[in-house]
């Protein structure tokens, strides 16, 4: 069934959740943010509008998907013909943020590694500095209390546990090059842990202590020990013992200060708030077909299309994609999370940056926005404290359908209540509940998913490039730019071989 323009327009303008409102409690509790599902399940649903196209231009480069990757594509052409389309009004993708008196906060990513290569290069150009935070950053909910750090604990068994799964990780990676990606293509060990689960690494650990670590998987990768690769999963573990750094306002700090700069220098390589709804592939070029809020749609042509979308949408939105990628494609499982953010008048939770619970806790983490601010400086006291409080839910549980649902009421009171039974004065300085949800939000990092992505990189070609960040493995900050420079290198080879250009009409 085909929707007219008018209809279109119209779900634009149908959300119910587009107020804020005060909850029980005293706390404000603010409208949805993360995913608007409203489009993308017209696709799934296979109400796709009518084409009727009020414009047609032609361009070097189209990058479908303003996500980090999105960005760091765009960044890698800047000086190029290119045309960036991104669903929503604000650029980044899962990479936004909020604001509570004058702190930025995340509504997902977090922190990042080391920056170095591109990331340092991408950063440097964003004008942006990440503080660095040591292996202390982490704390464990144990035994009824928080024990910080992952050396010198009073807990014996919680400290030995710790140890091992330290030294096992060391022994599994001692011959790492680089990241899980550029380690699988090189070396035949990596192979191997992309056969199998991490759980199936852990069968003599504690079984609290594996719940903990079940937590600490499920908060990056949306899978717990037994769902995740041995290989995503002992890559993951380095985090607990490595230095971290944070940007304020997390990976969003990153994207929203690269989106500034990049749409300031070319305003017209940027639409927002326009919905992709075709990718055709040609043999040499492809022309892509996207939607405005008003209903219009318009045709773009170009020599390269770099796709820096989710897996599962890419499929159904690509034609003449052949079935054997398009079934690639098809084969990624899909997490889901709520992230819920809490502003408090006050820092009341004694935690260091990211906080883990395990047990039957929901609620994997708890990361403390105000610590990149503490680390520059430049925190005051009137910020207050927000908690990022991550809950995930694996493919194929209530999850989805939970925040489908999208009853805001009930999922922040039982953030709430879990929350605050780990930080008594909680409630009494909650001001603000800033909800997130993500529907699909990560491609798991299930066994065989590097060998899947490999091949996806090595059955892209000069006209179409893989270019989301879940091509490249473990999703995060250096995946995606990763991911984005590598289609852009792409476009550019393109163009060196094509006689006529296109110029941005
Ligand atoms: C809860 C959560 C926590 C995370 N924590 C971390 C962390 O601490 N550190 C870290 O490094 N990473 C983290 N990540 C991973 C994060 O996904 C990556 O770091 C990165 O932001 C992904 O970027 P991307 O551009 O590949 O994808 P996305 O952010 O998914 O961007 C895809 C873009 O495509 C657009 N789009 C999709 N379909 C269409 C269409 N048909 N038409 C137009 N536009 C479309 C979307 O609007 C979106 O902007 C987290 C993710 C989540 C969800």
């Amino acid at each position: 069934m085909a929707l007219s323009g008018v209809e279109l327009a119209k779900t634009y303008l149908s959300d119910p959740s587009i107020n804020g409102a005060y909850a029980k409690g005293g706390y404000k509790l603010d409208p949805w943010t993360g995913d608007d599902f409203t489009f993308g399940h017209l696709l799934r649903d296979g109400k796709v509008p009518k084409f009727k196209c009020q414009s047609k231009t032609k361009v070097d480069t189209v990058i479908v998907g303003g996500g980090m990757a999105g960005l760091a594509c765009a960044y890698n052409l800047k000086d190029q013909s290119y045309l960036l389309l991104d669903q929503y009004d604000n650029l980044g993708g899962q990479s936004r943020s909020g604001t509570y008196s004058g702190m930025d906060f995340s509504y997902g990513p977090a922190y990042m590694s080391e920056p170095e290569g591109d990331v340092a290069e991408l950063m440097q150009y964003a004008n942006v500095t990440a503080a660095k935070l040591e292996s202390s950053k982490n704390s464990f909910y144990w035994g009824d209390k928080w024990h910080h750090g992952v050396e010198g604990l009073s807990d014996a068994k919680l400290q030995s546990q710790l140890d091992q799964i330290r030294q096992d990780t060391k022994k599994v990676l001692f011959n790492k090059k680089n990241d899980g990606a550029e380690w699988f293509a090189e070396d035949p060990d990596a192979r191997a842990l992309d056969q199998v689960s991490l759980g199936s690494y852990l069968k003599s650990y504690d079984k609290d202590f594996v719940k903990l670590l079940d937590n600490f998987c499920k908060s990056a990768l949306c899978v717990g020990t037994e769902k995740t690769s041995a290989l995503s999963g002992f890559v993951l573990l380095e985090d607990l013992y490595h230095t971290s750094y944070v940007a304020p306002g997390g990976n969003p700090g990153v994207a929203k200060a690269l989106a500034q700069k990049l749409v300031a220098q070319r305003p017209d390589s940027f639409k927002r708030g326009v919905f992709v709804w075709s990718i055709e592939l040609k043999d040499d070029g492809a022309k892509i077909i996207y939607g405005d809020k008003k209903g219009r749609h318009h045709e773009v042509e170009c020599k390269h299309v770099a796709i820096a979308i989710p897996h599962m949408v890419t499929a159904r939105i690509t034609k003449n994609m052949n079935n054997d990628l398009k079934g690639r494609l098809l084969q990624y499982k899909y997490g889901s999370y709520l992230v819920a953010n809490l502003c408090l008048k006050k820092p009341v939770f004694e935690g260091s940056y990211d906080n883990w619970l395990g047990g039957t806790h929901t609620v994997a983490d708890v990361i403390t926005a105000e610590s990149p601010y503490k680390v520059a400086g430049t925190y005051k006291p009137e910020m207050g404290q927000v908690l990022t409080v991550y809950m995930p839910y694996e493919p194929n549980s209530i999850g989805r359908g939970l925040l489908f649902q999208g009853d805001r009421k009930k999922l922040a009171e039982d953030t709430l209540k879990e929350v605050s039974s780990v930080s008594s004065e909680l409630m009494a300085n909650l001001d603000r509940v800033v909800l997130s949800r993500w529907g699909h939000a990560l491609a798991v990092t299930a066994p065989k998913m590097y060998e899947n992505n490999a091949y996806l990189l090595k059955n892209d070609n000069d006209v179409f490039s893989f270019a989301h960040s879940s091509v490249q493995g473990i999703p995060c900050i250096e995946g995606a730019v990763e991911a984005g420079k590598r289609a852009a290198m792409k476009a550019l080879k393109k163009k060196a071989q094509t006689k006529t250009l296109f110029s941005i009409a």
